[in-house]
């Protein structure tokens, strides 16, 4: 069974090697950052109340989060696996959805990380854009659409997130370093992690992480 936990600092190249994924293998692709995105942009409650720490980089309390995700994996589609992208990202994520995945009969199988040093993740970021309807990203230097400024996948135009700026950036890494890092004890400890190195190139890490799937789905 698919129940993967895709993990990695900000412009590790998780969003790309999500798509991937759900394109080869079916499953849903649970992004808590394309949900919060969405709820941004739809106005609601949960997007009004995400909206300015998300843009100043900082992290969305825990109850709200942990919430929504157990909604989320709780539906039917998630019953052939899923693809939990940006959660968790704090050990009270970690916790509760150890607690909650056995609950409901889909608990956590493997876990992605994908690695990279912070001056690359600096430079990815500065020139990511991202598609507002699929969540495909982009980047204008080394990953380009086939049109300039149009998603491939779906066709709508592409974006600039508002937390991408250097300042945002900077506090993202920093709450990645205190708070998410220490998920990888924690994994290895269920003896699910597994690692890549995001400096082989996009397509080599597709190739690996796709084989592991291949293996163990
Ligand atoms: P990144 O490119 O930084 O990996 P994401 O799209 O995963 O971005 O998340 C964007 C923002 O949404 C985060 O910086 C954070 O503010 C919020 N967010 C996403 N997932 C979580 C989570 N699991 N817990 C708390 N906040 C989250
Ligand atoms: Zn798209």
């Amino acid at each position: 069974m698919l129940n993967i936990i895709l993990m990695g600092p900000p412009g590790a190249g998780k969003g790309t090697q999500a798509t991937r994924i759900i394109d080869e293998f079916g499953i849903p692709h649970i992004s808590t950052g394309d949900i919060f995105r969405e709820n941004i942009a739809k106005g609601t409650p949960l997007g009004l109340q995400a909206k300015a720490i998300i843009e100043r980089g900082d992290l969305v309390p825990d109850d709200l989060t942990i919430g929504l995700v157990k909604d989320r994996l709780c539906k039917d589609d998630c019953a052939k696996g899923y693809l939990l992208d940006g959660f968790p990202r704090t050990i009270a994520q970690a916790e509760a959805l150890k607690k909650m995945g056995p609950e409901i009969g889909r608990p956590v199988t493997l876990v992605v990380d994908i690695t990279v040093p912070d001056e690359v993740l600096v430079e990815r970021i500065a020139g990511r854009r991202v598609c507002p309807k699929c969540g495909a990203s982009y980047n204008v230097n080394s990953m380009k659409p086939k049109v300039e400024g149009i998603c491939d996948r779906c066709g709508a135009e592409l974006i600039q997130r508002k937390d991408d700026n250097p300042e945002s950036f900077k506090v993202r890494l920093e709450n990645y370093y205190a708070q998410t890092q220490p998920l990888v004890d924690f994994y290895k400890e269920e003896g699910i992690y597994h690692h890549f190195d995001g400096m082989i190139g996009f397509q080599k890490v597709s190739e690996g992480i796709s084989s592991l799937l291949q293996a163990n789905k």
